[in-house]
């Protein structure tokens, strides 16, 4: 099948299901490594998880002046939606009518389709990326066999790693209370407000967008070692280039960040009220 070709040509991990008689949805998989950013272990927390109620260390970011960090998350998933861009063009060449989906949740389809299971901190794992990888979906107008997917779920410990070491006791027994989350706190371009507190801003350190610290403790993911950042990387969020960008009146500024934070993420105003300057 040309569908199944070009799928492997990729190189990316990947998982199908059909939704009807002549569509399907395909999830495409990038892995990545998170940035070393480095971390400390600060003050505990009483996270739930199964041995919900035991005291850990919570975790903060390294405090520097030097470097930035965004999760690594952002670039992965930049990359996959280009990935993908070509391969549904390849699929339209190739007389097969494909688009890129738009899904509220990627959770349930992956799960179905064998891609990933949902770990106590409430994110998705496989066997061979643990919760370190970006997904993205396509529709296609044809059916393709759900038998073909290779089984790649990975089933969480239940060891509550996650919950203990949340700064903000965002876990408890496998559910992620989202309004607590650090993420969720740090906002979205689209609401330019930021409520981040100076207890956020200790955890965040030198991190100035994303939040990973359930999944650095999470021994699911203990094979993926952290990877430092490029020399392309340190220059262009080194602390004094990124905010010169970031005033700069040129609209055109943050266009080598693109690759680093997406296009939707450019938004001058949000990105300053993470890191915490004004004009
Ligand atoms: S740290 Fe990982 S393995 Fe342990 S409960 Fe959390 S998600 Fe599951
Ligand atoms: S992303 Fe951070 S704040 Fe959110 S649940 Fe995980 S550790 Fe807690």
């Amino acid at each position: 099948m040309r569908i199944l070709e070009i799928l492997n040509e990729s190189g990316l991990k990947f998982s199908a299901m059909s939704v009807s008689e002549s569509a399907s949805v395909i999830l495409l998989t990038k892995p990545y490594s998170p940035y070393d950013v480095g971390q400390s272990k600060g003050k505990t927390n009483s996270g739930g998880g199964k041995k919900g109620g035991k005291k850990g260390a919570s975790v903060s970011y390294e405090q520097t002046d030097s470097v930035l960090f965004v999760d690594a998350y952002y670039e992965a998933s930049n990359a996959l939606r280009k990935c993908a861009e070509q391969i549904v063009l390849q699929l339209n060449e190739a007389g097969i009518s494909a688009k890129l989906a738009r899904l509220d949740s990627y959770k349930p389809l992956a799960v179905y389709s064998g891609l990933a299971s949902v770990g106590h901190n409430n994110l998705l794992f496989n066997k061979y990326y643990g919760s370190y990888f970006a997904l993205q979906a396509v529709d296609v107008q044809v059916e393709i066999d759900h038998s073909l997917n290779e089984h790649m779920q990975l089933e969480c410990f239940t060891c509550g790693k996650c919950s203990r070491a949340c700064p903000f006791g965002a876990l408890h027994s496998g559910e992620l209370f989202v309004d607590s989350c650090l993420r969720k706190t740090q906002g979205s371009p689209k609401s330019t407000t930021i409520n981040l507190l100076p207890h956020h801003r200790k955890v965040m350190g030198n991190k100035f967008l994303g939040c990973d610290i359930c999944q650095s403790v999470c021994p699911k993911n203990a094979h993926i070692k952290p990877k430092q950042p490029t020399p392309e990387y340190k220059q262009l969020f080194n602390k004094q280039t990124f905010i010169s960008a970031l005033n700069s009146k040129d609209k055109d500024s943050l266009a080598p960040y693109e690759k680093y934070l997406g296009k939707n993420y450019l938004n001058k105003e949000w990105l300053k009220g993470l890191i915490g300057v004004s004009d």
